[in-house]
């Protein structure tokens, strides 16, 4: 049994997530404690235990200590079958966060799945849908997972009731990502979207972002969302590059301005462009899963979060892999080996 303690650097979600996903993957049962100690409400929350179930579901794990606000679990995992499920967070807990801790396992096995998880798609501190589909899924597709997902409704944050659809294909060969130079920009936009509330904010969070970027009126895309049970917005600035697309995200919230809401995405955006590492920093935690269970590979970063490190040393508890990390200049390299 491996026995994990969930207050280890990052000390957050991620380390019970990646544990789920490596567990149904290698069949090996661990035991964590500790989970989100640091954390204001601590232990398990609705999105944490939702992916607990599912992943329990998908693999016929036996657990222990499975419910709201536990801060240990036990996860023994039997046999992972593809299938069709319907996964609802019952919260507006983030259906990506859900969705990526059980992904690669059902990419791994040999039939197609089809899951629905209902929840948030546009959640503070999350991977928004559009990370999911315009950033993370289309690198997977480039080491041979082959997911698809579509936004059923959207669900923002604080409110929830969102749905995501995903059709996961049994992968194809994988091949290593190799990601050290992003190729020629062939597309920039700053979208920001309202789901009822005023179009005004959309255009100001627009203007302010482009007015920071120095980008042109054609590169700006105020949004209407339809369907969203609830008041939402948020402002997506997406950099295409010919190797590699990344999305930076403001989230919009009570009491905090449109102009500021545009200005966090728009520094993370213009953070990224000044540099000429590959990899931002949200994508560079999220790959080292899928990149471990492939075939390897290494990409260029900024300076490594915690959110990485911690995923690194979490990966390494369940596999063999050897994880190189290289710093020239501001420059990081991460090099992985695969490991089955
Ligand atoms: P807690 O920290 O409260 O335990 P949690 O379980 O929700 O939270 P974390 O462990 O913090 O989650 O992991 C959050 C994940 O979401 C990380 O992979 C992080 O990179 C990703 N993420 C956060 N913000 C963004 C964003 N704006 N775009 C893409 N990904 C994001």
């Amino acid at each position: 049994m491996i026995s994990i303690d969930g207050s280890l650097g990052e000390g957050g979600g991620q380390i019970l997530r990646s544990s789920l996903t490596l567990a149904m993957v290698t069949g090996k049962p661990f035991a964590i404690e500790n989970i989100r100690v640091g954390r204001e409400k601590p232990g398990l929350m609705r999105q944490h235990l939702t992916a607990v179930k599912a992943a329990a579901l998908i693999c016929g794990a036996e657990t222990r200590h499975a419910e709201i606000g536990s801060t240990r679990l036990v996860f023994e995992p039997g046999r992972l079958a593809a299938g069709a499920h319907v996964f609802n967070i019952g919260s507006a807990g983030s259906t990506s966060l859900v969705l990526q801790t059980l992904l690669l396992p059902l990419a791994l096995a040999d039939e197609p799945s089809r899951i629905v998880i209902q929840g948030g798609t546009h959640n503070l501190a999350a991977p928004p849908f559009e990370f999911m589909a315009r950033a993370f899924l289309p690198l997977l597709a480039r080491i041979g997972f082959r997911v698809s997902i579509r936004l059923t409704r959207p669900g923002f944050f604080p409110a929830g009731g969102g749905e995501i659809v995903v059709e996961i294909e049994p992968a194809a060969k994988l091949e290593p990502l190799a990601l050290e130079t992003r190729g020629k920009l062939l597309r920039r936009r700053i979208e920001a979207q309202v789901a009822n509330l005023p179009f005004g904010i959309a255009k100001r969070e627009v203007a302010h972002a482009g007015e920071m970027l120095r980008w042109a009126d054609a590169e700006l895309a105020p949004c209407q969302i339809d369907g969203a049970p609830s008041t939402g917005n948020v402002v997506l600035i997406e950099v295409e590059h010919e190797m590699v697309t990344e999305v930076f995200t403001g989230f919009g919230r009570q009491g905090v301005s449109a102009e500021a809401v545009a200005a966090s995405a728009a520094r993370e955006a213009r953070d990224y462009l000044a540099g000429a590492h590959v990899i931002g920093p949200h994508l560079a935690d999220q790959l080292l899963l899928p990149m471990a269970l492939g075939a390897g590979g290494r990409f260029t970063t900024s300076p490594l979060s915690e959110h990485t490190r911690t995923n690194i040393a979490t990966i390494q508890r369940f596999l063999d892999v050897s994880v190189q990390v290289h710093s020239e200049t501001e420059e990081f390299v991460v090099e992985l080996g695969a490991a089955l």
